[in-house]
């Protein structure tokens, strides 16, 4: 079985006792910039519902969650005029997985331009500026 923990940081994002950089939101799905951007325009996708995984996601919470992905992917690839888009998700630590709400990344990603390495935080205001073009393209279209 597979636990739940209500503390974990996305738990508090979604309850809004934590901040964080909204760039979509639907009634199953919410999705905000990732604060340790592997690339420029990096956000996450994730159910409003409880899932520490996909091991435990509901599929209904999986599709709602990919059908979001898709649409920041395609936003994105306009926004920043992206060569590509490389989405993934991580399960448990062995796979990966360091924030235990059930989260899909969604990274543009441009010809000849490498991932950025891990954890090193962007600024504020380069992540809001990112997020406003992501909102934009997401309205126009
Ligand atoms: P994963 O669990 O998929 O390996 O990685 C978790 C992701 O969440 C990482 O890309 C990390 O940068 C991001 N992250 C961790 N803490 C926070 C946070 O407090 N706010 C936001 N927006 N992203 C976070």
């Amino acid at each position: 079985a597979y636990s739940y923990d209500d503390q974990n940081i996305f738990a508090k994002i979604l309850r809004g006792e934590m901040p964080a950089m909204k760039v979509y939101e639907d009634d199953k799905t919410f999705a905000f910039m990732d604060i340790m951007p592997r690339g420029k325009g990096h956000c996450l996708v994730i159910p409003k519902a409880p899932a520490r995984n996909l091991l435990d996601a509901d599929p209904a919470d999986l599709a709602a969650v990919a059908a979001t992905a898709q649409k920041l992917a395609g936003a994105a690839m306009k926004a920043f005029d992206a060569d590509g888009v490389t989405v993934q998700q991580f399960n448990e630590p062995a796979g990966g997985q360091v924030v235990f709400h059930y989260h899909v990344h969604v990274i543009p990603r441009f010809e000849g331009v490498k991932m950025n390495p891990p954890g090193k935080m962007a600024e504020t205001n380069v992540l809001e500026e990112f997020a406003e073009k992501l909102r934009t393209q997401l309205a126009a279209n």
